[in-house]
């Protein structure tokens, strides 16, 4: 199966290379944009598996962009996750109308969010079952002995 490839839009570039640093180390090939455009031109000619997107970004926001993705005939398949420092519900909304498949509030664990990708993920490839054990809403996975529920990471010890 290909490298796993993640695009991130997110202007703060600290939080860029958290995710890129948890997400590389993790196997995946993460492609970094700090706005919405460069994000744009980076999902057309790389076609990532799924897309990290910040909602407040310089000029263009998240959520235009997020638009913009699901109005596309090559590019809607791609699933998406809202990165938001708000929290109000009706952003949530507005998020998940546009199209958004999972929302992550800032400021968020990177392994939370990791284990939210691969569970995105392996929902969308439903093929792909035989590292992980899924019951009910929790889930398994005996690769990196992790343990999440409707994705969000179980802390089962002291970080490793
Ligand atoms: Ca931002």
């Amino acid at each position: 199966m290909a490298e796993t490839k993640v695009l991130v839009v997110e202007d703060e570039s600290s939080i860029r290379e958290m995710l890129g640093f948890t997400l590389q180390t993790a196997g995946m090939q993460v492609l970094e944009a700090p706005n919405a455009e460069q994000g744009w031109q980076l999902a057309l000619s790389h076609q990532p598996n799924i897309i990290l997107l910040d909602w407040m970004l310089p000029g263009v926001p998240g959520v235009s962009l997020l638009a913009r993705l699901k109005a596309n005939d090559k590019l809607r398949h791609i699933p998406v996750i809202m990165l938001t420092a708000r929290a109000e519900e009706s952003d949530q909304v507005q998020g998940f109308e546009t199209g958004a498949d999972d929302y992550v509030t800032k400021p968020f664990s990177p392994r939370a969010l990791l284990a939210r990708i691969q569970a995105l993920l392996r929902r969308l490839d439903d093929g792909n079952t035989a590292d992980s054990l899924q019951a009910g809403r929790m889930l398994l996975d005996s690769q990196s002995h992790r343990v999440s529920i409707d994705g969000v990471e179980v802390k089962l010890g002291p970080k490793e």
